[in-house]
């Protein structure tokens, strides 16, 4: 594998907390850092016990980006800030979470820059000696393909659950954290943030976790998904949503999963009353262990499913839920 000198990491925050793809990311830049530094830029205001757990990840440097214009999220001062960075640090790679925040500045920074940017990557190579090879899907997740890249610098998005964050609980070293001032009183915001209206959620985020109960049209109404809901709380995991589903309003579209939703890789997936249609597919089909419960035998989600029950999604949950309260 290809060995950078520098890594530049741009952290993904939520309500102060650092995204688990930001570990993650940290991890990827060790690898391919091979002994040369690694640093983590943050833009929001960060939990001081966040700090705590970023020593145990072998961090150089931590630079802490201070602006008015940065607390809360503006796409052009995001941008430029970036920008910035990557002037001042010139790492040979820039990862960062394919989240939304990912998804939105990191194309716009790559261009901006003129570098390459593989996006979505789900897999480092780490046996070819001279080069960095990333595994990403293509056509919605039907292909994989793997792509080199030989000339730093470059950019990189992670899919998020897709690397191993490696802490170290021995470690407890100190980071060292700079603050960097952003000049940005010469860019003109096209967009502001007037007001945040946040939704209540489960707590467990989506993309994020661990476990998902997804309901679809199957479910037949909003009052349908409370078995659904019962069952993600029993395994600690969240609900999520066929396209179906949110169509018909029986979910919201922030729990949409698939091509044009939430694309998600838990350790299990219950797929309930959901057909399997490709663009679902493009969403979940990377879950580690996928179950399917559905009354027509024929469905395609069971062309993808390790466990499959042909069933009544309203007999077939409220027994799972039973079953898994009792151990
Ligand atoms: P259906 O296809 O209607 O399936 C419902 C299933 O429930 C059936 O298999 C049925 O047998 C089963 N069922 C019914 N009753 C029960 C019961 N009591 N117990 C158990 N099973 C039961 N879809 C997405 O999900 N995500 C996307 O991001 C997405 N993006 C799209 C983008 C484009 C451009 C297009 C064209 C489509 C997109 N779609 C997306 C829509 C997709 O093609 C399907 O229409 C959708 O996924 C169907 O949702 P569903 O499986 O919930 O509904």
């Amino acid at each position: 594998m290809g060995t950078a000198n520098n890594v530049l990491i741009f952290a993904d925050i939520r309500n102060g907390t650092l995204r688990q793809v930001t570990f993650e990311a940290i991890s990827v830049a060790h690898q391919m850092a091979n002994g040369g530094e690694v640093h983590l830029a943050i833009l929001e205001s960060l939990d001081p016990n966040q700090i705590e757990s970023l020593k145990q990840l072998k961090l150089d440097r931590m630079w802490h980006v201070d602006h008015p214009l940065l607390k809360t999220f503006n796409l052009d001062a995001y941008v430029e800030t970036w920008v910035h960075l990557i002037d001042l640090l010139n790492p040979d790679v820039i990862l960062t979470g394919h989240t939304a925040l990912g998804r939105d500045v990191s194309p716009r920074v790559a261009a901006r820059k003129r570098i390459g940017l593989l996006s979505d990557c789900i897999k480092l190579d780490t046996s070819s000696t001279y080069e960095f090879v990333f595994t990403r899907p293509i056509y919605a997740g039907k292909a994989y393909v793997q792509r080199t890249i030989t000339k730093p610098p470059f950019f990189v998005t992670l899919r998020p659950n897709n690397f191993v964050a490696h802490f170290d609980t021995s470690l407890d070293q100190s980071i060292e954290i700079k603050t960097f001032h952003p000049n940005l009183s010469q860019i003109s915001l096209r967009t502001v943030v007037t007001d945040v209206v946040r939704k209540v959620t489960s707590g467990v985020d989506l993309s994020e976790a661990n476990v998902i109960v997804a309901g679809g049209r199957g479910v037949k109404s909003k009052e349908g998904f409370a078995p659904l809901e019962e069952l993600a709380v029993v395994l600690g995991g969240a609900v999520g949503a066929s396209r179906g589903a949110c169509d018909a309003g029986y979910a919201d579209y922030a729990l949409q999963i698939g091509q044009t939703g939430k694309v998600v890789t838990p350790d299990l997936y219950i797929a309930c009353g959901i057909s399997g249609a490709i663009q679902h597919l493009a969403g979940m089909s990377m879950s580690k262990t996928i179950v399917a419960i559905n009354i027509d035998p024929e469905a395609p989600i069971f062309e993808v499913a390790d466990y499959g029950i042909v069933g009544d999604l309203f007999e077939v949950v409220p027994l799972l839920t039973k079953e898994w309260q009792r151990i």
